[in-house]
C-alpha cells in the first residue's frame, strides 16, 4: 500500500530521480546506433531500459486506503538486463545465499581469461561460457580432491564486463573454506587463510579451457561448420 506521504514513486519523480544507465541511453545511444551493427537483444534491452518506468509502457493508478489519494506508477519493463528490475531479484538472491552460509570461512576467487581470446568468446558466447564455466568446476573439485581430499563446495557467477565496462569474461566464486572429506565423509576444514595454490589453480584452469576448446575447434573443422571461427 502507498502511504499519502509517499509519492516517490510518481511518474514524475521517478523520471526527475538521480540520472541512471537510462538517462544515459536515452542521450547518447540513439545517437550512435545507426553507427555500429547490435544484436537484436541488445537494442531490445536498450529499449526497454529507456520505458522502464516511463509513460511509454503505460501506467496504473493506484488508491491509497486511507485517505483517498490517487498515484500514478508507470508500468516497469521486466528485462532480465534492467538495473531497476533486476535491484530486487538481486536482493533476493543475497538474502538466499546469505541465509545458505554455513559457519565456516569463505574464499572468494576469480577465474579470468586472456584479453587476446575475447573475440573468440564474443562470437562463441553460448558454447565458451558453458565450456568456462564447466572448467572452473572441474578445477576446483580436482585441486580440493588432490590437496585437501575433500569435496569442496562453490558459488560460481559469470561475468561478461569488467568494471570499465569493457567485454571481459570472467567467473567470480564463492568456495567453501574446506569440505567433505572423500574417505571419512566428515567436513574438514582449510587451513586459516588458505584455500589452495593460485598458481597450480590458474595453470589448471587455462590448461582446461584451451583443451576444450581446441577439441570443439577439431570438431567444428572436421563438420565444416562455423561454431568456433
Ligand atoms: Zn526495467
Ligand atoms: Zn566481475
Amino acid at each position: 500500500m502507498i502511504t499519502p506521504k509517499n509519492k516517490n514513486n510518481t511518474v514524475e519523480n521517478v523520471r526527475n530521480a538521480t540520472k541512471d544507465i537510462s538517462d544515459i541511453f536515452r542521450k547518447h545511444f540513439y545517437k550512435i546506433k545507426s553507427k555500429y551493427r547490435y544484436p537484436y537483444h541488445v537494442l531490445r534491452a536498450v529499449e526497454s531500459i529507456c520505458q522502464c518506468r516511463t509513460n511509454s509502457l503505460g501506467t496504473q493508478i493506484y488508491k491509497c486506503d486511507s485517505c483517498g489519494e490517487e498515484h500514478e506508477i508507470a508500468m516497469s519493463c521486466g528485462n532480465r538486463h534492467c538495473p531497476k528490475c533486476q535491484h530486487e531479484k538481486r536482493k533476493d538472491w543475497l538474502d538466499k545465499q546469505i541465509d545458505r552460509m554455513l559457519p565456516i570461512d569463505y574464499f572468494h576467487v576469480v577465474f579470468t581469461l586472456p584479453d587476446s581470446l575475447n573475440d573468440l568468446i564474443l562470437h562463441n558466447q553460448k558454447i565458451l561460457y558453458g565450456v568456462l564455466l564447466k572448467c572452473v568446476k572441474e578445477t576446483l573439485i580436482e585441486l580440493g580432491r588432490d590437496r585437501m581430499r575433500a569435496d569442496i563446495g562453490a558459488i560460481a557467477i559469470l561475468h561478461t564486463w569488467g568494471q570499465n565496462l569493457s567485454y571481459h569474461p570472467h567467473v567470480h566464486c564463492v568456495v567453501t573454506g574446506g569440505g567433505i572429506n572423500v574417505d571419512s565423509k566428515k567436513w574438514i576444514s582449510s587451513k586459516k587463510g588458505y584455500l589452495l595454490p593460485v598458481e597450480v589453480m590458474s595453470t589448471l584452469f587455462k590448461g582446461k579451457f584451451l583443451s576444450y576448446t581446441k577439441e570443439l575447434q577439431q570438431k567444428s573443422t572436421k563438420r565444416q561448420g562455423k561454431d568456433i571461427p
